[in-house]
């Protein structure tokens, strides 16, 4: 559950930092793109003025070390006189270039344009001089994009590293709380029918059972063992599903030859109650482990007979198809409330404890089959109205995923 609301939480986390950051981005790139214009224009602006009051010689200075743009002076033919990032010499004509151009007609021109000497996007604002040379400052927009990007970068990484160290955190705790849970659990379960064989037992001991009643402290005794015996198979049982399907074998199980056995074993308990059980379908064969299935149908068929009333009906229909292989128990008896449908495949959760350990239920059958279903990569559907019946399918792939 925590677990789930911290990956809701995370999601909401990163689409709300990368929806700030872009935001603050677009907003600093905006800022920081009109600040470098400006100071490019007033640069261009300067050197226009110097140019005019001390001569060509100001480019004698190495301007390329007083300043980070680019500085360049072109002829009124377009033959580039200086440039302060390459040898004049060596570059071609810019008499096409398109600030050039303008400059020469209007005055002054400005834009932004794809830099071939520096292979960048790239500012350029353009002065015409009174010799009718053309002044041309330019800076490259690119980097601060890349600076942003950067800093977005390193603050994903800060932040998938933050939630993945919380997450792994979470989760340990939680399987921790899950594992002290459920031995404080087992204690207490295992507790219970001993204190009750132990007490029963002492009474006989000490004489205080009069003959004609000892038939029947002896069945509560074997009762309570049985419960007990129940209670530890079911205990044995999850945790071998906890492990894993490393030391299990799997191998083609025919199911509905399995739901019978199933049925035959449970008739003596469906027979007490004079409740019929039925079973429809065609043989079916789905890859699996053949005790896990056992157990898996019996307890839902357990649960069944031992949730509806007398003269009830519990069916099992069986329903392959081209890549799955549906099995469905209905029954006819008490349901489960909507409050309870979600908890009841947890370990030790009953609807009516006194029921359930009136019927020998130990309060972990739906956990095992929930467990079962996942290691078979089956799905599971519950379907339930109170008094009125329930209905449990289990969609089994024909072939997992799993190759063993
Ligand atoms: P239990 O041993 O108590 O039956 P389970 O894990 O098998 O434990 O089932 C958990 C709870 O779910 C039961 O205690 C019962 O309240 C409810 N339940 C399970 N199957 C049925 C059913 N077919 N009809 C009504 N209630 C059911």
């Amino acid at each position: 559950m925590k677990l789930n609301l911290l990956h809701k939480v995370s999601i909401l986390l990163i689409i709300s930092v990368l929806l700030l950051f872009c935001t603050a981005s677009i907003l600093m790139y905006r800022n920081s793109n009109a600040f470098m214009k400006n100071s490019v224009q007033n640069e261009c602006i300067y050197l226009k003025y110097s140019i005019e009051v001390s001569g060509p010689e100001i480019f004698d200075f190495p301007l390329d070390e007083a300043s980070s743009s680019r500085i360049t002076l072109i002829d009124k033919d377009g033959t580039v006189l200086y440039d302060s990032f390459q040898d004049a010499d060596t570059m071609e004509n810019h008499g096409n270039r398109p600030e050039f151009i303008q400059a020469q007609k209007e005055g002054s021109w400005e834009t932004v344009r794809y830099s071939e000497t520096l292979s960048r996007q790239t500012f350029y604002y353009a002065l015409l001089l009174n010799n009718h040379m053309v002044l041309r400052v330019s800076q490259t927009s690119g980097s601060v994009l890349l600076l942003m990007l950067a800093g977005f970068l390193v603050v994903m990484i800060l932040l998938f590293l933050l939630l993945a160290f919380l997450m792994y955190h979470l989760q340990r705790r939680e399987v921790e709380m899950v594992r002290r849970e459920f031995s404080a659990n087992v204690s207490h379960e295992l507790k219970t029918p001993l204190m009750s064989i132990s007490g029963y037992a002492e009474i006989m001991e000490n004489g205080m059972v009069q003959e004609k009643d000892i038939p029947e402290f002896a069945g509560r005794i074997h009762h309570e063992a049985q419960r007990l015996t129940n209670l530890v198979n079911d205990i044995i049982q999850l945790s071998k599903l906890d492990e894993g399907a490393e030391n299990m074998p799997f191998e083609n199980i025919d199911i509905f030859e399995l739901t019978q056995n199933v049925k035959k074993d449970l008739a003596i308990q469906a027979a007490k109650k004079k409740i019929s059980v039925s079973l429809s379908g065609t043989c079916a064969f789905i890859y699996g482990n053949c005790q896990i299935l056992y157990e898996m149908f019996f307890n839902l068929m357990d649960n069944a007979i031992r949730y509806t009333g007398p003269e009830g009906h519990v069916h099992v229909e069986i329903s392959p198809s081209s890549h799955t292989v549906s099995w469905c128990i209905t029954d006819n008896g008490i349901g489960i409330a909507e409050g309870d449908q979600e908890r009841i495949f947890e370990r030790f959760y009953r609807v009516d404890k006194s029921h359930s350990r009136a019927t020998g239920g130990t309060g972990l059958g739906l956990s095992i089959v929930k467990h079962g279903a996942a290691l078979h990569e089956a799905k599971l559907h519950l379907c339930s109205h109170l008094g009125e019946g329930t209905s449990i399918t289990l969609v089994f792939p024909v072939s997992p995923r799993r190759t063993r």
